[in-house]
C-alpha cells in the first residue's frame, strides 16, 4: 500500500472544533522533544534513516515521513496546516511565491490543449504567465469581464478545464460570484481556481462556496507586515496531493522553512489585522466619497458599491484595499500620490505600512491603451492600501494633495 504523499505532523493538535480565530493561533502546531511553545524553525535539507530499509520505504513512499526539504520541512508543514485549515480545505501545499502558486496550481491542473476562462483584472504577472508561457505548451486562455456571467459561460469550449479569478479585483474592488461561478465550472466538467489574495479566509472562505482551489500570496496580508514573499495553494486532499504536491516535488518551487515562520507568526494576527485594514479601509472610504475633489470611490464596504449585497452574502468584511477617482487625469493623481509624507509609495499591498499607487503607470503600465480603457484604469485613478496606522493621520496625509486641487 502507498502511504500519504505529505506525512502528517506528529501531534498536530486536533483543530476540528476550534473556532477560527484559535485555528489562526493553533492549527497545525506540532512540537518537538525540546516542548518549545513558539514553532520551531527546522533549518534542515535532508532527514536521516534509521536504516537502509526504511530509506527505500520512504522514497517507494510505502512509508510516511520526511525525506528531503524541496517536498516537505516540519516547520513548513506547520504553516500549511494551519492555512488549509483557516481556508477550510483538506490541504495545502505552500511556495517560494504567489506566483509559483499560481504557477504550482496551474502546471498541476492542465496539460496541452486545455483551455483557461479567466477573469480580465487578474494579477498583471498573471496573465503574463498564461499568456506567454502557458501559451506556449498549447493552453490557451480566454479573457471575460469578472462580474459578467454570461460572458463566462459563453467562453467555454469542450477543453475548458480551469475557470480562474480574483475578487475583489485589483484595482477596481469588483466582484465576482463566486457560488455561481462554481457551479458554471461543475457544469461543464472544469475546476474553479480562486485567488483569495485580498480578502484572505478570515474574510472570504471560496472553498466554501464551491471553489476547488484556492491560490495566495502569502507576500500580501498573511505576512502582512511586508517581510517575505511566498504563496499556497489549497484544496481537496485528492487535487493537492495528487496534481500539485507532485510537481512542486518535481520542479521545486518550494518555500523556506525560515519565511513559513515568519507566515506562521502572520496568521496569528491575520483576524485581528483583518478588522482593523477593514475598519480603517471603511472610514478613509466615506471620507474620500464626500470629498470635493474625488469623483468616485471603488470599495465593496460603500452602500453605492453596485455589488455592496454581493459583498455582504459572500466576504464576512470588505477588505483593507479601496481605489478612488480624480477629474484631472495623470496630474491630478500624481499630484496627490507626491503630495503624502507617511503614506509609502510603493505597489505593494496588505502591509501593516499604507501604500498608494498610481496603476495605470505602475501595476498595469504594461497594458496598452485599450486594455485600460476595457479594464476602468483611467489615468486619475489612485489604489490605497489601507494600513494600521490611525486613520486620522492617513486622513490628513490624503487631504494635503487633495485638498489643493479641490480649491
Ligand atoms: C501579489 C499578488 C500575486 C503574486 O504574489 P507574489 O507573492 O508577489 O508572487 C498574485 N495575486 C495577487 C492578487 C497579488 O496581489
Amino acid at each position: 500500500m502507498t502511504a500519504d504523499l505529505i506525512p502528517e505532523l506528529p501531534d498536530a493538535a486536533d483543530d476540528a472544533a476550534l473556532a477560527f480565530a484559535s485555528l489562526a493561533v493553533r492549527a497545525g502546531q506540532s512540537r518537538s522533544a525540546e516542548g518549545e511553545h513558539s514553532e520551531a524553525i527546522y533549518p534542515t535539507s535532508s532527514y536521516v534513516f534509521d536504516s537502509a530499509a526504511q530509506a527505500a520505504a520512504r522514497f517507494a513512499g510505502e512509508e510516511p515521513g520526511n525525506i528531503y526539504s524541496r517536498f516537505t520541512n516540519p516547520t513548513v508543514r506547520m504553516f500549511e496546516q494551519r492555512l488549509a485549515a483557516l481556508e477550510g480545505g483538506e490541504a495545502c501545499v505552500a511556495t517560494s511565491s504567489g506566483m509559483a502558486a499560481v504557477l504550482t496550481a496551474c502546471m498541476g491542473l492542465l496539460k496541452q490543449g486545455d483551455h483557461v476562462v479567466c477573469s480580465r483584472d487578474v494579477f498583471g504577472n498573471t496573465t503574463a504567465l498564461l499568456n506567454n508561457f502557458l501559451a506556449r505548451f498549447g493552453v490557451a486562455t480566454t479573457y471575460v469581464p469578472l462580474s459578467d456571467t454570461a460572458a463566462w459561460r459563453a467562453a467555454l469550449r469542450p477543453e475548458t478545464k480551469v475557470l480562474y479569478l480574483e475578487t475583489p479585483s485589483n484595482p477596481l474592488m469588483e466582484l465576482a460570484d463566486i457560488r455561481e461561478l462554481a457551479d458554471i465550472a461543475h457544469g461543464h466538467g472544469a475546476l474553479l481556481v480562486v485567488d483569495n489574495c485580498f480578502c484572505t479566509p478570515a474574510q472570504q472562505q471560496p472553498l466554501a462556496l464551491g471553489a476547488d482551489v484556492v491560490v495566495h500570496s502569502a507576500t500580501k496580508y498573511i505576512d502582512g507586515q511586508g517581510r517575505c514573499v511566498g504563496g499556497a495553494v489549497v484544496g481537496s486532499k485528492a487535487l493537492i496531493e495528487k496534481d500539485i504536491f507532485t510537481f512542486l516535488r518535481n520542479a521545486g518551487p518550494t518555500m523556506s522553512p525560515f519565511n513559513a515562520w515568519v507566515f506562521l507568526k502572520g496568521l496569528e494576527t491575520l483576524p485581528l489585522r483583518m478588522r482593523a485594514h477593514s475598519a480603517a479601509a471603511l472610514e478613509l472610504a466615506q471620507w474620500l466619497a464626500v470629498h470635493p475633489a474625488v469623483a468616485r470611490v471603488n470599495y465593496p464596504g460603500l452602500e453605492t458599491h453596485p455589488q455592496h449585497a454581493l459583498a455582504r452574502r459572500q466576504q464576512s468584511g470588505f477588505g483593507g484595499v479601496l481605489s478612488f477617482e480624480l477629474e484631472g487625469g495623470r496630474a491630478a493623481a500624481w499630484s496627490v500620490i507626491d503630495a503624502v509624507r507617511m503614506i509609502s509609495i510603493t505597489g505593494n499591498l496588505g502591509d501593516t505600512k499604507s501604500t498608494i499607487t498610481h496603476p495605470a503607470t505602475t501595476t498595469h503600465g504594461k497594458l496598452s491603451a485599450e486594455q485600460k480603457a476595457a479594464a476602468g484604469i483611467t489615468e486619475g485613478l489612485i489604489r490605497v492600501s489601507v494600513g494600521l496606522e490611525d486613520v486620522t493621520d492617513i486622513r490628513r496625509d490624503l487631504a494635503r494633495g487633495l485638498d489643493a486641487l479641490a480649491r
